[in-house]
């Protein structure tokens, strides 16, 4: 299923991130993971990739495609990155893809290798070029990834916005933005986005936070501002891991309960590879999902 059919509907989805584990990590194998993630029954789940590419030794972000579509039957978007590929590898994904009949693709620059070649020969600068490749190579659903906050390497929120746009020509049907903890940031941007033409499905991408140490690396990643409230939390219960995390899942329920609220119909729950932390979210929500 492409999942434009289910972004333009004004029924509410609630779909989640997965993560190939790495071996030897005390993460859930693939398949257990997969299989638990399936049974809170989320509209659609997304497989990331590495910005060096898929796989690292473990499974492969088409392998984990294909359970989560073929084996437990929830339509998946697998993402793919181009940022240290070239065309042809691209290429060989791409039928990867077709094969096991995957639709759906969230195509990513990824972040810049820090000593690595960029662009490679014959590769990629931009998301932009990646939608554009696979659009010529037919039969996908194209996502791409946005950011209510500007993107770190951009200048203004505005020039980001303008490259945004080459993105919907090259191709892409839809959006998911990057986590946010102030829905009043994503309602502006989402006013900011129409004003620019960008009419897409923009799908809100929400973070539960259930440590201290995941919002440091989030913060030096991503760049989202912290509001005071959330600040509080964290200042309150960092030391108190159950407290943490059932304050987090409280916090990332508000949000989406606002963001319905508020005809943001779908939301995409960033779960960390935590299927207890989604389905706890998921219970949270469950008349009003219905
Ligand atoms: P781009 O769209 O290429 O944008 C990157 C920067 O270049 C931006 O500052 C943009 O404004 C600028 N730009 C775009 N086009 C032009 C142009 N024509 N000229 C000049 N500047 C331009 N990373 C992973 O490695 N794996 C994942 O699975 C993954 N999943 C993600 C999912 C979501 C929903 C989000 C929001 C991010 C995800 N990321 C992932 C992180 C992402 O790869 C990084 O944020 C990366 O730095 C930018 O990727 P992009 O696709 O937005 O790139």
């Amino acid at each position: 299923m492409k999942l434009t059919e289910l972004l333009h509907s004004s029924k509410p989805t609630l779909s989640c991130e997965l993560f190939p584990p790495k071996p030897g990590t005390a993460l859930l194998d693939a398949p257990t993971l997969v299989r638990r993630m399936a049974a809170l029954h989320p509209s659609y789940m997304s497989v990331t990739c590495s910005a060096g590419g898929s796989g690292n030794g473990g499974t492969s972000t088409a392998d984990m495609a294909n359970e989560v579509q073929n084996i437990n039957g929830i339509p998946a978007l697998a993402h793919l990155t181009c940022v240290s590929a070239d065309r042809a590898q691209i290429r060989a994904a791409l039928e990867d893809l077709r094969k096991l009949g995957i639709e759906n693709i969230l195509a990513l620059r990824g972040d810049l290798p820090k000593d690595g070649v960029f662009p490679l020969p014959d590769g990629y600068r931009h998301a932009s070029e990646l939608m554009t490749d696979i659009r010529d190579f037919g039969g996908f659903c194209i996502g791409g990834a946005c950011y209510p906050e500007g993107h770190p390497e951009s200048t203004t929120l505005y020039q980001d916005i303008d490259y945004l746009k080459y993105k919907i020509e090259a191709g892409c049907e839809f959006l998911t933005t990057q986590m946010f903890f102030d829905n009043n940031e994503l309602y502006s941007y989402l006013y900011k986005l129409r004003r620019a033409g960008i009419d897409v499905p923009v799908v809100a991408g929400i973070m539960p936070v259930t440590n201290a140490k995941q919002i440091q690396r989030i913060m030096a990643l991503s760049g989202s501002k912290l509001p005071a409230r959330f600040r509080a939390i964290i200042d309150r219960f960092a030391n108190n891991s159950a407290a943490m995390t059932q304050a987090g899942v409280a916090y990332a329920t508000e949000q989406v309960i606002d963001l319905f609220a508020n005809g943001v119909d779908h939301v995409h729950i960033y779960t960390m590879n935590k299927p207890e932390i989604a389905g706890s979210i998921m219970a949270n929500l469950s008349e009003i999902l219905k």
